[in-house]
């Protein structure tokens, strides 16, 4: 760049400073109410939200104008989760204005970094699920296509864990007490959804009509946030629907007279929006779940539906116009959601709008595991949706009818194809009934998406191969590096220019870096302050002091059994009697740092949280270990917290059982980040490795095949046991209170679990793989150029990864989709 153009840039700064300074003071004054005086670090917050807010705002305007005027098909996500962190750090990459905030908050004497903490997450989802519903929103913004997300503004989003005494103890997040400079109310964008009531029949044959009343109403009230995508000028929506007693219901209580009967009838039907259920691959099966699903799934169909007929008539073209893809089977509603509207409301004949249906819809499905498919008993269903689950009893007949006419009255397979399950209570197959609507339904990893096919809906994808894909995951770039790792991401635009954040191929670039000289140096220095960030940051919650020379160790995710937490627990034990065995040797230091909520029910998560807690405890005050072994354990795992630790890791624990993790997301997050991975061949693990290379990943343990095969031989933990003397010391140690000296026995049922009754996931059948392979880790990490190496050429290799390249495959191969061409010269009036 000569001067002339610097300058230019210069004055532009300067020109854009100045206009961002008054607009913050305008928005203090006239926007939050305050005097810059007596404002606190929340208004100056609410401010400079508002002022970079407006910039969206045009785009936003731009985008819906050029959508509605290209009449382009739109794609509607429906999630119950988005687990999207904080917007203002996001929203100010994405416009490009991180300097300019910087340099105008700098001169208003308002620090920046101060504001950026102060924001709370917006936490509306439990882990994996949610955040890449909101790492979807990003980059179908980015890519232009036309998006809808909506979803359920809960009150109270995902508890905030905090650890006292070394358990979990739950509070609320009532991340809205501040207000939420982020969401537009829609006061005038309101749908009302009945439950309960019952069914009235009249007609006969073609006339036949279906009226459901006698119904408990309650409101969907609409909040718009707006999407912006990177280095484009498209912006989507994320819709959320928040729940709103009826006006006529406080009327009626009002005028006999009963006025807090009318509160407390409000207070009744507003819950369904109050909070998010903090569970995380099991099914809570409670009434108030379904009314839940069933909120957001009407109002949603019913505004895509209002919107759609402002600008056609008739249904023909519903297909051509409309996506609506199923995250999960949370929303799967929607099926029979629709054919009401088109039924009931609409008046068209059944064939019809089931055809419709099965052009419109689509499905991802998110775990094999039994305890998480949604089944919802009869009895409940019909109380609740009455209309709804006739529809789902008429689809079923349909649909058996037909596979009857090609295969037969096969009794046996109808009873294994029916979407309602007639083993025992009688219950619906949410995810049959996602299968039989839908024209396309995918797994989220190759792995996954083959065994989707073997396993439970082994009986459909024979029916219906055609409509059976794989989707791999992938997160945004634009959070997990440019915004997590700004030193890493100035790194690769000085060696590759800026172009990853939309191109994450262009990563691929890197594999020549590795030879420059000072490259790896300066990786080096730049993985060494981050991990300085995040021991500043356990130094000052946890009062532990971590040596970032250390080898970082990392396992960050949910709680559960499936992600062998308590695997990682033995290795660190394992290590733990090593060196009080062997104290001289030269050990590699490490920092084992884990994190994750467990669901409040679940006992045994929460009783892994209390080992990890006692074990660190031991260790860390082991005046013998020192500096060789440190574990923490940090409170409240979220996505501002990831964004943290993902950075400072250097190694990536990925270890749950082949065959139980759908995918899973961190992995990518860290391996991103310049973390290498030690894993099973499990989830996108699998294509990770193809991507990296075998010799830059840690792989270990047991293969899917290998798990079914020693399950249907009979797991023989005890055996493995008596075999392994090292095993069985560290097993012991925490079955006789070594870690729990205040309580020897609280462990005793861990020991058994593992030993005597065989866990599920086969912890003992890969814990010699396991540690033999964190052996090998240490022998790499004392050769820094060697590991450096390695780390880089993960972060060559993740170009795959970007939830970019996932969602181009979405909206080409799923939704047909074509991006909104979002041009300047459609700018309404600001
Ligand atoms: C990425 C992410 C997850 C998912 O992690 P997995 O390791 O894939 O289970 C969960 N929670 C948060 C906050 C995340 O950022």
């Amino acid at each position: 760049m000569d001067l002339t153009q610097f300058e230019h840039q210069y004055d532009h700064l300067a020109r854009d400073v100045g206009a961002f300074k008054r607009s913050i003071s305008n928005k203090l004054m006239y926007t939050v109410g305050k005097d810059p005086v007596s404002a606190r670090s929340e208004d100056w917050l609410h401010a400079v939200s508002y002022a970079v807010r407006d910039h969206l705002v045009e785009r936003w305007m731009k985008t819906t104008r050029a959508q509605y005027e290209q009449d382009v098909k739109r794609v509607y996500y429906l999630s119950m989760e988005f687990l999207i962190g904080r917007t203002f750090t996001n929203a100010i990459l994405a416009l490009e204005l991180m300097p300019t905030i910087r340099q105008a908050l700098a001169e208003l004497d308002v620090d920046a970094d101060t504001l950026f903490d102060l924001e709370p997450d917006a936490a509306l989802g439990n882990g994996g699920l949610g955040r890449l519903a909101a790492c979807f929103l990003d980059s179908m913004a980015t890519l232009g296509v036309p998006g809808f997300g909506y979803g359920i503004r809960y009150d109270y989003g995902m508890f905030r864990q905090n650890i006292i005494d070394g358990r979990q103890v739950e509070s609320p997040d009532y991340w809205l007490k501040q207000g939420n400079p982020w969401e537009f109310p829609r006061p005038e964008v309101q749908f009302r959804v009945r439950f309960g009531g019952h069914l009235e029949h009249s007609g006969q044959g073609a006339d036949a009509r279906v009226r459901w009343v006698g119904t408990d109403d309650v409101l969907a009230m609409a909040y718009d946030t707006i999407i912006p995508g990177y280095g484009t000028e498209a912006t989507n929506t994320l819709r959320l629907w928040s729940a709103k007693a009826t006006e006529e219901m406080d009327l009626r209580a009002f005028n006999q007279g009963n006025y807090f009967g009318a509160v407390e009838g409000k207070n009744h039907s507003e819950n369904v929006s109050r909070v998010l259920y903090p569970d995380d691959s099991t099914l809570s099966g409670r009434e108030l779940r379904l009314r839940q699903e069933y909120f957001f799934v009407s109002a949603s169909l019913q505004d895509l539906v209002r919107r759609y007929l402002r600008t056609h008539t008739g249904f023909e073209a519903l297909p051509d116009k409309v996506s609506v893809h199923m995250n999960d089977t949370h929303p799967v509603l929607a099926i029979p959601e629709l054919m009401r509207i088109l039924i009931d409301e609409h008046q068209r004949p059944w064939a019809e709008a089931w055809a419709l249906c099965q052009k419109v819809f689509s499905y991802t499905n998110h775990t094999l595991m039994h305890e998480a498919l949604e089944t919802w008993p009869i009895e409940l269903f019909g109380r609740v949706l009455p209309r709804h689950l006739r529809i789902i009893f008429d689809i079923n007949a349909f649909f058996l009818t037909e596979v009857a006419k090609t295969h037969g009255q096969d009794a046996e397979l109808m009873r294994r194809l029916s979407l309602i399950d007639e083993s025992g209570e009688r219950r619906v197959r949410m995810a049959y009934l996602a299968v039989v609507a839908s024209h396309s339904i995918n797994g989220v990893s190759a792995l996954h998406s083959e065994l989707m096919k073997d396993s439970i809906f082994a009986d459909f994808a024979r029916l219906w191969p055609e409509r059976f894909n794989n989707k791999t995951n992938g997160v945004t770039p634009r959070r997990w590096l440019a915004q997590a790792n700004p030193g890493l991401a100035t790194l690769l635009d000085q060696r590759l220019g800026r172009g990853w954040r939309r191109h994450l191929d262009q990563l691929e670039g890197l594999r020549h870096a590795v030879d420059l000289p000072g490259f790896l140096g300066a990786f080096r220095k730049i993985k060494r302050q981050n991990k300085e960030r995040l021991a500043a940051y356990v130094l000052k919650q946890l009062a532990i002091r971590l040596h970032p020379d250390a080898l970082f160790d990392v396992q960050v995710k949910r709680i559960h059994e499936y992600k062998r937490q308590l695997l990682n627990v033995l290795h660190v034990v394992t290590r733990y009697q090593r060196i009080l065995a062997n104290p001289d040797a030269q050990w590699v230091p490490r920092v084992v740092v884990f994190a994750g909520k467990a669901a409040s029910a679940y006992h045994m998560a929460k009783l892994v949280i209390k080992l990890i807690n006692d074990v660190a405890r031991t260790v860390n005050n082991d005046p013998r270990i020192g500096d060789k072994l440190k574990v923490v354990f940090i409170p409240n795992y979220s996505v501002s917290l990831a964004e943290i630790i993902m950075p400072a890791a250097d190694l990536s624990e990925q270890i749950s059982t082949a065959g139980t993790e759908a995918s899973g997301t961190g992995n990518m997050k860290f391996a991103l980040n310049g973390a290498l991975t030690i894993g099973t061949l499990d989830g996108a693990n699998v294509e990770m490795r193809e991507h990296v290379g075998d010799e830059n990943i840690f792989i270990f343990g047991k293969t899917t095949p290998e798990v079914a095969e020693i399950r249907a031989q009979g797991y023989q933990p005890r055996a493995i046991y008596d075999r392994n003397p090292e095993l069985q010391a560290v097993l012991d140690a925490i079955r006789d209170g070594m870690f729990s000296p205040d309580e020897p026995g609280r462990y005793q049922q861990i020991f058994d679990t593992l030993v005597n009754w065989g866990d599920h996931y086969l912890l003992l059948a890969d814990y010699e793989s396991y540690v033999d392979t964190q052996t090998r880790v240490d022998t790499l990490y004392r050769n820094a150029d060697d590991w450096t190496r390695r780390a880089v050429l993960n972060v060559a290799g993740m170009g795959e990864f970007s939830s970019d390249r996932t969602i181009a495959q979405y909206a080409h191969e799923i939704w047909h989709s074509r991006p909104v061409i979002v041009g300047p010269g459609h700018a309404p009036a600001p």
